[in-house]
């Protein structure tokens, strides 16, 4: 909790730092890799820092994690946290790196704020950093005690690869060593490391698909703009990665999900990973659950797992598929997701995963046709930003 000699600095000094820190934090990340370039090999994406959205993402948190403590000095923001940690054990951050970001930021935050920055400021700011960070420091350990094995990652073998829908290639990787792996749970994720082209190890996060026990599957669709996935699309089988155990809050039954309710599955692209995971969990567990899916792509074509994806459905007692493709004729439906064709009950669960805009639009068209927020989860494949700044989920 935050002491009460704090507590009137931080209000007063929040709307300062809130406007500065998407300044503060680039500047952060410049002192931080400058002193520690080990730190970007296999840990932070290059990408992301060059586009700014992982420091947004750190950024945001920071300033929501102040904010929700002045406004329930009683608690934490759990979903938020959770969501931060998981991405944070699947990179193998350790308790040993949050001096040094503390380090950075505190100090890049006294270049910004100047003559603004008091002690007494600076002081205060430093209780909400080892607030967040405790918390953090807490649930990492949790997550990374609750493995079957010791270590960050482990050697994998490409197996199998096989084209799907568009510029996406489902891969089968088998474990390279005898490390025990840790069974997955449905949603959840792995981050895969390999060298990009000038050497520098760099982690990305692929969401798991149903596989054999020794195995770990993926599906990556191409980014051309990016960094590692046409380096990833260019392995031949018998090349080995790295792969995390596996790590994701998203899952079944977790936070606003309730298993008697009838589930609402929305997908987009490479959005259906989840999706399939989360099939293959309810059809092996023989679940009676209502269960609608709804895909949405450009055609049947560039649909990733479509077959695999209608399998399940079929095999579940109580699921339908319907999709909204943009192609004429090809879908159930032409065009963008409408929900008023699919009257969704107020007391379904949703699950979202696709294009920030997508997840989105389908988000705001659940919650007014009365689905509450807290009923909608969502996975974003990349740094967080929305949910930091989702005002209708505080
Ligand atoms: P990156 O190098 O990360 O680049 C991403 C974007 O950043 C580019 O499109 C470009 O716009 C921009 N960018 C890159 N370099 C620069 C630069 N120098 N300057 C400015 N901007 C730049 N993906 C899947 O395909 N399947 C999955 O199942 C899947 N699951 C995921 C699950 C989670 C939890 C998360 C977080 C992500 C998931 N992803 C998944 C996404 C995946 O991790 C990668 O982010 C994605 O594949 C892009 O990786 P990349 O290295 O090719 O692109």
């Amino acid at each position: 909790m935050l002491s009460a000699k704090s507590r009137p600095i931080i209000e007063a000094t929040l709307p300062v730092i809130a406007e500065r820190i998407n300044d503060i934090t680039p500047d952060f990340y410049r002192r931080m890799f400058a002193a520690r370039p080990d730190l970007m090999d296999g840990m932070f994406s290059r990408s992301s820092q060059l586009e700014g959205t992982q420091p947004k993402a750190l950024a945001g948190s920071i300033a929501v994690f102040a904010s929700y403590i002045l406004a329930n000095p009683d608690s934490y923001p759990d979903e938020v946290l959770s969501r931060v940690a998981h991405k944070h054990a699947s990179l193998g951050l350790r308790e040993e790196e949050y001096p040094t970001v503390y380090k950075y930021l505190f100090e890049a935050i006294a270049a910004n704020l100047g003559d603004i920055l008091t002690p007494e400021i600076a002081e205060a700011w430093t209780e909400v950093y080892w607030l967040m960070a405790d918390a953090l420091i807490k649930l990492e350990k949790g997550l990374y005690a609750s493995q079957a094995n010791e270590v960050m990652f482990a050697p994998f073998r490409l197996l199998e690869r096989k084209e799907t829908g568009e510029n996406v290639i489902d891969f089968t990787f088998e474990a390279a060593n005898a490390v025990a792996m840790t069974d997955a749970v449905a949603g959840q994720y792995v981050s895969i490391v390999t060298k990009a082209k000038d050497g520098l190890r760099q982690a990305r996060q692929f969401t798991l698909l149903p596989s054999q026990k020794n195995q770990r599957r993926v599906a990556i669709k191409l980014d051309t703009a990016g960094e590692m996935t046409p380096i990833l699309h260019e392995l031949a089988v018998g090349d080995i990665v790295e792969v995390s155990n596996p790590y994701g809050d998203v899952t079944l039954g977790a936070f606003g999900d309730d298993a008697t309710k009838p589930l609402y599955l929305f997908s987009a692209g490479i959005g259906v990973t989840p999706m399939i995971a989360f099939l293959s969990e309810l059809a092996t567990s023989g679940s009676e659950r209502e269960v609608v899916v709804v895909h949405a792509d450009r055609s049947t074509a560039t649909w990733p797992l479509r077959e695999e994806m209608a399998s399940y459905v079929e095999k579940l007692k109580n699921a339908r598929l319907i999709s909204f493709l943009e192609t004429a004729g090809e879908g159930d439906y032409e065009g963008r997701v409408d929900i008023s064709k699919l009257e969704v009950p107020a007391n379904a669960s949703a699950y979202l995963c696709g294009p920030l805009p997508f997840m989105q639009g389908v988000r705001s068209q659940l919650v007014e046709a009365g689905v509450p927020g807290q009923q909608i989860q969502y996975e974003i494949f990349g740094p967080d930003q929305w949910m930091l700044h989702d005002q209708a989920r505080a």
